[in-house]
């Protein structure tokens, strides 16, 4: 049975998810911008180029067994899918904000207030869990950043990024109600057609935070590396053909590579290569 698998057609969760799909092994063409469905030609998988609003609601109606989607999104539909994975990109947060002269410093403080968003029902409720009851939600698909100043709305919660967009707006940032990113979902039907994307997918994420590391090292030095780079159980030491040492590879954190790496010179090992991961199966 082909799986049909529904992704953002443009905006910005587009680029990274067919940069994400392809570096999985799927073989696909978008002829045109138009297309909407898109065979991947060595697998038994029919993409569905869709709005990234209707992304959650395709996968929910069970057009799409499984789809790619920003988890603010999948909130705020209060939908019934599943959350399979989280992917890495598209983040985001659903901030609270209010003009930069208003006397509000406080999340409690936006009590009675009139609040633009595009995420309704997502702000009501996460402003209710915090005990701030009586906020009148004004619902903008777009353009949030300016109804203070229209005159339509005393605060604003929207998505931010770095948060430019809201200094150049004139607002100034009072909590951040809710972190987001691309997700992939699964209706709860397909849950089980699932778990081979899930797997997929999930290697070259886990791939991108990690490089590959070869090294050459003095046979007395194996027992430190060792300490300093266990990779995913131990490293790999393999004899040099000259006898003189062995070649050590293992797995690190990219986050960790800017300190390791002097270490491992100062341990004694030479020729230190790192290589990209593509997939990663831990
Ligand atoms: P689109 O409107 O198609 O560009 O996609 C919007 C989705 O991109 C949102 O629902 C978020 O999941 C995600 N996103 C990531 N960063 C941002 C941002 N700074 N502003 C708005 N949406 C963002």
């Amino acid at each position: 049975m082909t799986l049909r698998f529904a992704i953002p057609n443009k905006g910005r969760l587009l680029d990274p998810t067919v940069d994400l799909l392809k570096r999985s092994g799927m073989v696909f063409e978008r002829g045109s911008d138009r297309a909407l469905t898109v065979p991947v030609r060595n697998l038994e998988i029919e993409l569905l180029f869709v709005r990234t609003d209707d992304v959650v609601e395709f996968v929910a109606d069970g057009v799409a067994e499984i789809g790619i989607a920003g988890l603010d999104l999948v909130v705020e539909s209060a939908l019934d899918v599943d959350v399979v994975a989280e992917l890495g990109y598209g983040r985001c947060r659903l901030v609270a904000a209010v003009p930069k002269g208003s006397p509000i410093e406080k999340l409690e403080e936006m009590a009675g207030c009139r609040v633009a968003t595009s995420h309704p029902l997502t702000t009501a409720r996460l402003l209710a869990e915090r005990g701030i009851l009586d906020v009148e939600t004004v619902s903008l698909t777009g353009s949030v950043e300016v109804a203070p100043k229209l005159g339509v709305a005393d605060a604003i919660v929207d998505l931010v990024s770095s948060g430019s967009t809201l200094l150049v707006n004139g607002l100034r940032p009072v909590a951040t109600l809710f972190d987001s990113q691309a997700v992939l979902i699964a209706s709860s039907a397909s849950r089980s057609a699932a778990d081979h994307v899930q797997t997929m997918l999930g290697a070259v994420v886990a791939g991108r935070h990690k490089r590959y590391l070869m090294m050459n090292a003095p046979n007395e030095a194996v027992a430190v590396l060792n300490d300093l780079i266990p990779g995913l159980s131990a490293p790999s030491v393999l004899p040099l053909a000259d006898g003189a040492g062995v070649a050590i590879h293992s797995v690190v954190e990219v986050d960790d590579l800017w300190h390791v790496i002097p270490e491992l010179e100062a341990a004694g090992a030479s020729g230190i290569l790192v290589l990209p991961i593509e997939q990663m199966v831990p």
